[in-house]
């Protein structure tokens, strides 16, 4: 097998670095990139700052074959990226009639978007390959030299997939294909801490060939283990190999087994309802509908989620989904018996065939000696009877809600799965 071919992506912007704005362009590129084998060696993010963005362009350059950046090209004075690789590459500013007529047809109906600034941007380097952008005005632009290619994208994430999938992707196909081929593929488990987990399938793990690596990505109670294997393009078993690996795993993990794949939890349970022809609804005290918005957040969702009842106040409870009083007043409405009759009352109130209900104490006040912060009763209604379980959470108000989500997912998936 030859080398594997390596790339780096830059993104650019101050807003990524002041912590305003969360690079996600990175993230996509390295899974397009991945999908065809592509390494990605680095990622760096730098200022709207021509020496910064000058420097990191040439260190990318000396590592790898294939840089690609994002942002900087909008038609204001912040963005600067065009100009510093004009420079760089010695290159000169030119009008391009393509760009022009592009960017004219896609304002046609935005008299006020045509000014003096929007004209800059049919203004392209002379030493460079300019690639369609169908759906924005800034010019993607390739550069090449000495073999290496450097790609620069928009920093608007639409704008920047459509270029990848659209025009990145082929160009890279056509004038740099690769010889191998990445997989990734994921189980998420629950239930067995990381470590343990890790010594039941460590004979499993050392038997894996060379060839793929096992990655554990632990979060909020759920580990996800990614099996990554790397195999000749030409290689027509790939997809089985890694198969046999990944079926072999799952049957090691069924016990605490989550999801076969890279899914949300609501999604998972979502899939798992659908295959039951069940439906559900929440009843949610702490959580004031997280679960709901989780249900409701995938399209298709009307399937298989009802509703909610966001029964925060104690009266909620008692008036719409008939918790008893007396059970409010002797065990508190963090308890056991509330979150089972908040359960079943949604599940009865809704007409659902399952209900997951949530009460505990969210912080940051509000908590006592027999039941601190982060104590969450979660409960799930089936057709056959009521689980319910004892959380005792740790972490900032939204920290606790969120995990208390995920735990309620996590035991109904259980329960969809048995
Ligand atoms: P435009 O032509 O619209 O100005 P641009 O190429 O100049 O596009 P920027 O101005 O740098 O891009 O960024 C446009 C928007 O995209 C900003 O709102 C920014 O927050 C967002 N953005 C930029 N880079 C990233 C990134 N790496 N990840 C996620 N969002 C990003
Ligand atoms: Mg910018």
């Amino acid at each position: 097998m030859e080398e594997t071919m390596r790339a780096e992506i830059i993104t650019i912007g101050d807003e990524l670095l002041i912590g305003q704005v969360v690079d996600t362009n990175s993230a996509f590129m390295a899974q397009e990139l991945n999908k065809v084998g592509v390494e990605i060696y680095q990622v760096t993010s730098v200022h709207d700052d021509g020496e910064h963005i000058r420097r990191a362009v040439a260190e990318s350059l000396s590592r790898v074959d294939i840089v690609i950046t994002t942002g900087g090209l909008g038609p204001t004075k912040d963005d600067i990226t065009k100009h510093v690789l004009c420079d760089f590459f010695g290159a000169k500013l030119v009008p391009s009639c393509d760009v022009e007529q592009h960017v004219k047809q896609l304002y046609c109906n935005r008299p006020d978007v045509l000014n003096r600034l929007t004209e800059t941007q049919w203004l392209v380097p002379d030493k460079c390959t300019v690639l369609p952008n169908r759906v924005g005005s800034a010019p993607l632009m390739v550069f090449e030299q000495d073999g290496k290619l450097l790609f620069s994208l928009p920093g608007v994430p639409y704008e920047m997939e459509v270029a990848m999938i659209e025009q990145v992707m082929p160009y890279l196909a056509k004038h740099r294909p690769t010889n191998e081929t990445i997989i990734h593929r994921t189980i998420q488990v629950a239930g067995i801490p990381e470590s343990a987990l890790a010594i039941h399938i460590e004979q499993w793990e050392d038997a894996l060939p060379g060839t793929m690596h096992l990655a554990y990505l632990p979060k909020d109670g759920i580990i996800r283990l990614r099996l990554s294997g790397y195999f000749d393009k030409n290689d027509t078993t790939a997809e089985q190999q890694i198969n046999v690996q990944i079926a072999n795993l799952e049957a090691l993990v069924a016990e605490w087994l989550i999801a076969v794949e890279d899914q949300p939890l609501e999604v998972v349970a979502g899939e798992l309802l659908k295959a039951k022809g069940a439906t559900i609804s929440t009843a949610e005290s702490c959580t004031g509908g997280k679960l709901a918005s989780l249900l409701n957040k995938h399209a298709g969702s009307s399937e298989f989620y009802y509703g909610s009842v966001v029964a925060y106040d104690n009266s909620v409870k008692q008036r719409i989904l008939s918790v008893s009083k007396a059970y409010l007043e002797q065990y508190g409405a963090v308890s056991e018996q509330v979150v089972t009759q908040m359960a079943e009352g949604a599940r009865r109130v809704c007409g659902t065939d399952y209900a997951i209900a949530t009460s505990g104490v969210a912080g940051p006040s509000g908590g006592t000696k027999d039941k601190p912060v982060g104590t969450v009763w979660i409960a799930v209604a089936t057709p056959d009877a009521v689980y319910s379980e004892l959380l005792h959470l740790t972490g900032s108000r939204d920290q606790i809600t969120t995990r208390a989500c995920t735990k309620a997912l996590t035991k109904l998936i259980k329960y969809l799965r048995d």
